[in-house]
């Protein structure tokens, strides 16, 4: 068995003298180096954790989420897909084109409206590109919206929204799976 015996410095790597286990001028910027080194590391660490507790938030905020909360979310990667669906359609109700027209803004009009319906948010017959003038406060009237309905889905799929009045009572795996299905749907539709 030979004992380990250091024959090059550690901090500038030249050789040593027997029994030497680093030059005397090689102690003090060595260990400056490993302080720093040290530094490094920690600041590091603080970085690594501070995202573990990021992250811990972020999971936190997700499972504290209201049912209202996830209705919201899920409804916005809806409507983003109803948009992108019908983006070249115009609206719904008036067959006004959304682009190229300046300030034409395009909306995800509901059918039946989701405060009447709520349980149709969701169905991509209830929803269709629709403008912001058709679509707001002073805008269709119900037999407008009714035969641009028509117009795209049908009188049978019409009935089948007008007969469809199960309320429905949404959860947050459902929700959560609304959401995701959208999300990817918008995604294969941009492709
Ligand atoms: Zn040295
Ligand atoms: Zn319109």
């Amino acid at each position: 068995m030979t004992a380990f015996r250091r024959t090059t410095c550690p901090h500038c790597r030249g050789k040593l003298e027997t029994g030497q286990r680093i030059h005397q001028a090689c102690i003090d910027p060595w260990l400056e180096a490993q302080q720093a080194k040290k530094e490094r590391a920690d600041a590091k660490a603080a970085r690594m954790a501070a995202k573990v507790e990021r992250a811990s938030i972020k999971a936190r905020k997700e499972a504290i989420k209201t049912i209202a909360q996830r209705i919201a979310a899920a409804q916005i990667a809806f409507n983003a897909f109803i948009r992108e669906r019908d983006k070249d359609k115009g609206c719904f109700v008036c067959g006004r084109p959304f682009a190229p027209v300046p300030g034409q803004v395009q909306h995800a009009g509901h059918v039946r409206s989701r405060g009447a319906a709520g349980h149709l948010r969701f169905n991509e017959d209830n929803c269709h590109g629709e403008c912001e003038g058709c679509n707001g406060p002073h805008g269709a009237k119900p037999h407008q919206i009714k035969a641009g309905a028509i117009a795209r889905i049908g009188l049978e799929g019409f009935d089948a929204l007008e007969n469809d009045n199960t309320p429905h009572k949404w959860t947050h795996d459902e929700l959560r799976g609304i959401q995701a299905t959208y999300r990817a749907k918008l995604k294969e539709l941009r492709q």
